[in-house]
């Protein structure tokens, strides 16, 4: 199957230890905060690269989000992607996922299709492990989720994938076209490779489509596009729990615990 088609749907994400969100409008704050390929994607680009290795074809990456994620995605140019497709346009400014799948959905197909779609279980930001099966549903395709592996049978053009469950696993299977969501960690992502790595970052394919490229309905994106609301936002508070250092011998300090712990005659 050398026309293997994979595309590889990646976000840049904050870095989670530096996540804030502004109370009032209940929006990540992202200005000042470093980024990251959300980690997952990581390992559903390892896996397409992985298929690409076995069955040839081209992997393409597809991004919704601002330019500024421009040059993380080239890291996926550097380790063996052959396209960045990046969905830019301030109309698409404050989607959620429904909003969100709707674009990245018509992304797909402004590429005419893909064999297999592949995505992250979910985000380390938004977290809703929502825009698989939104994809699914808009591109009215099968779906796997939550896999460790994949393989393909490109004559009978199916897609198998292995998911872990309870005291073993199951073996999920589905016609190609399908779109498939790799669990954290399943795999371990290659390095960049570097003989490729400084044509990946200075001339690296990389197409950017704004809203009008994708003829997409103006009232399906970005904030427009969007019923979610957030109604409330909580922070959990972290409690200070009560220690006491135990002092004396190792003997003194278990007689001490086994006093408090009423084990003694
Ligand atoms: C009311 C509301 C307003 C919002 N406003 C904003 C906003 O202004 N700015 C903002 O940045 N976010 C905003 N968000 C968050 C935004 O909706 C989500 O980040 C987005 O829809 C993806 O959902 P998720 O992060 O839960 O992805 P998940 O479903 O958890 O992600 C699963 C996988 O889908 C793929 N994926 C997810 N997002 C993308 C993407 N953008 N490009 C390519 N692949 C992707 C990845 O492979 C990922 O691993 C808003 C959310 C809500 C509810």
């Amino acid at each position: 199957m050398t026309d293997l088609h994979i595309v590889v749907c990646m976000k840049v994400v904050p870095k989670t230890e530096e996540v804030r969100v502004n109370p009032e409008t209940r929006r990540l704050i992202r200005a000042g905060a470093r980024s990251e390929i959300n980690p997952p994607d990581m390992n559903a680009l390892e896996m397409a690269l992985g298929l690409k290795d076995r069955h040839g074809g081209r992997v393409s990456i597809l991004s919704m989000g601002p330019p500024t994620f421009e040059p993380y995605l080239r890291v996926g140019l550097a380790m063996g992607a052959d396209h960045v497709y990046l969905l830019s346009d301030p109309q698409f400014g404050g989607a959620d996922t429904l909003a969100t799948t709707y674009t990245l959905a018509r992304g797909i197909q402004r590429m005419d299709g893909a064999d297999l779609i592949l995505c992250g279980e979910e985000s380390s930001d938004g977290a809703t492990g929502q825009v698989p099966p939104g994809l699914a549903e808009w591109l009215d395709l099968p779906q796997l989720t939550l896999v460790t592996d994949v393989t393909i049978d490109a004559v009978a053009r199916r897609v198998c994938g292995r998911r872990e469950i309870r005291g073993g696993y199951e073996l999920l299977a589905a016609p190609m076209p399908a779109v498939v969501s790799a669990r954290t960690a399943c795999n371990e992502p290659r390095f960049m490779d570097y003989r490729i790595k400084r044509r990946a970052f200075e001339e690296g394919q990389v197409t950017v489509w704004r809203a009008e490229d994708l003829a997409a309905d103006e009232t399906m994106i970005g904030a427009r596009g969007s019923p979610t609301i957030v109604s409330g936002l909580d922070e959990a508070r972290v409690r200070e729990r009560r220690r006491e250092f135990l002092r004396g011998t190792p003997e003194e300090i278990a007689q001490d615990l086994l006093a408090r712990l009423g084990l003694l005659d």
